[in-house]
């Protein structure tokens, strides 16, 4: 039996975090979306990519690539976020993710158009938010912890420049689903948000609490 929990969001809004959380408590397998137009962006870095070579990136990926350890940087999400808006590249995503969503057992997606564009018919839905300051703050001591030389202004300003981009685009903006749950962690703790998502989760797997 299959059972999809679609989780969108903006950067640094703890989906990321809440998903691999629900994904262990309920036993469901995890795709984080945003690692797959990582890659392809990182792919496409350095050169003027035209929409057909990047769709051929995004073709071409392999489990390697999506296991990159750099994948995570500042540099990586803002070239991320500019092959997304590329039509070809989306569509060439969209049988993997819709297929992992169908597995057996269970599984979570999370990304900016899981509710709406992969998987309308999710049994779950919901969009994690959180204020700008707050993502930049989390984001911010998440990079620095790793090494990375960036400023909290510096932070605030890519991801400014990134929701603008993800919900701006003609195609999958972001944007929560009419039937998502809204869950605004500013001002929860991750485990707060974690047993919010799990307690909504629980209501409606039919297996169980976990
Ligand atoms: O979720 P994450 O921050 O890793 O995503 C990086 C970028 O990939 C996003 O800013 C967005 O442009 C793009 N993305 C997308 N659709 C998804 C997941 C990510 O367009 N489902």
């Amino acid at each position: 039996m299959s059972f999809t929990v679609a989780i969108d969001g903006p950067a640094a809004s703890g989906k990321g975090t809440i998903s691999r959380a629900i994904a262990e408590h309920f036993g469901f397998a995890y795709l984080d979306t945003g690692l797959l137009y990582r890659a392809v962006g990182k792919k496409a870095m350095g050169f003027d990519c035209n929409p057909k070579a990047a769709a051929k990136l995004a073709r071409e990926l392999t489990a390697d690539d999506l296991a990159a350890d750099d994948l995570r940087s500042a540099e990586v999400a803002e070239a991320a976020s500019k092959i997304a808006p590329i039509p070809e590249v989306r569509a060439a995503l969209i049988a993997f993710q819709k297929t992992f969503a169908k597995q057996p057992g269970g599984a979570v997606l999370d990304g900016r158009d899981i509710g709406t564009v992969i998987c309308p018919e999710a049994d779950v839905k919901m969009f994690v938010t959180a204020s700008a300051q707050v993502r930049a703050h989390r984001r911010f001591k998440e990079l620095t912890d790793k090494g990375e030389a960036i400023t909290e202004a510096q932070v605030l300003a890519d991801i400014q420049a990134r929701d603008a981009r993800d919900a701006g685009r003609d195609i999958a903006p972001m944007v929560a689903a009419i039937d998502a749950l809204v869950l605004d962690t500013s001002a929860m703790s991750i485990t707060q948000a974690i047993a919010a998502a799990v307690d909504v989760i629980g209501e409606k797997w039919p297996v169980g609490n976990g």
